[in-house]
């Protein structure tokens, strides 16, 4: 099909954010779209940013080091869990971290930047519905990161979150909801802005906008369904473990 391709496919989602904001007036430029690149090789990534997009977000920093040192220049955003290990590996990449999602990690990043002098934007991510099975602090453990990003220094910009999957995006607007609602208590109870919310994905970004989001998460609505679980380069000759391996070794700079 004609209109399946990269340049349709950003030119609709940008089509659906300008219409969600046009619902509950907002601006689109107070959207940013995070091109959700994991798993995708840096040609499709320099396709994309001959498309005109700029920012990208993956899920595993050794992943992204390595693709972004193979595409042309872009903002990275980590949007995945950071183990404390790879910590050093991120920050020379990542401009904004949104998968904060314990003290532990809070402290180590922030004695890691103020030994890099890097400052990444960070968001910390609440698991709103309290699964189990999922990443993030709650709503109440979540007080617990604002402190510790406040007193390591960080540059705190906002909360970020992933719903349950529901089939019906409408689904998620509860959650997205009660993102938006917390950090209006956050932003009071500490005396601090919050500006960012990171919410909404391929199926449900529409509806994360008309909640507040500021930047939405897509991946398969630009660049189709993810066939491979991550990316490894052919040139080295590995398997995608056998690449990820040799990234978990602590000579990987
Ligand atoms: C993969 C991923 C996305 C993008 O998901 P799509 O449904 O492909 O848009 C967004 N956020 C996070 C945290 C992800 O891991």
């Amino acid at each position: 099909m004609e209109e399946d391709n990269l340049q349709a496919r950003i030119d609709n989602v940008f089509a659906r954010i300008d219409a969600a904001c046009a619902r509950v007036g907002r601006d689109p430029l107070s959207v940013q779209l995070v091109a959700v690149s994991k798993t995708f090789p840096p040609e499709v990534i320099d396709e994309a940013r001959a498309c005109g997009l700029s920012l990208f977000g993956e899920n595993r920093v050794q992943e992204a080091v390595a693709k972004s040192q193979l595409c042309g220049s872009a903002e990275w955003h980590l949007i995945g869990p950071l183990q404390r290990n790879k910590i050093k590996h991120a920050l020379p990449l990542f401009s904004c971290i949104h998968s904060l999602d314990n003290v532990k990690l809070i402290e180590q990043l922030a004695q890691a930047c103020e030994e890099s002098g890097a400052r990444p934007d960070v968001l910390l991510e609440v698991n709103v519905a309290g699964e189990a099975s999922k990443h993030g602090f709650n709503p109440k453990t979540v007080r617990e990161g604002v402190e510790a990003a406040m007193a390591g220094g960080l540059r705190l910009v906002g909360l970020m979150t992933v719903p349950p999957w529901t089939p019906d995006p409408e689904g998620s607007r509860k959650y997205f909801r009660q993102l938006r609602e917390l950090r209006d208590v956050l932003e009071q109870e500490y005396s601090i802005s919050l500006p960012e919310l990171s919410m909404g994905m391929s199926g449900d970004f529409e509806v994360a906008i008309e909640e507040g989001a500021t930047f939405v998460r897509v991946g398969t609505a630009l660049f189709g369904v993810r066939k491979a679980k991550k990316w490894a380069p052919q040139s080295t000759g590995l398997t995608t473990d056998e690449f990820s391996r040799s990234l978990d070794t602590d000579d990987f700079v």
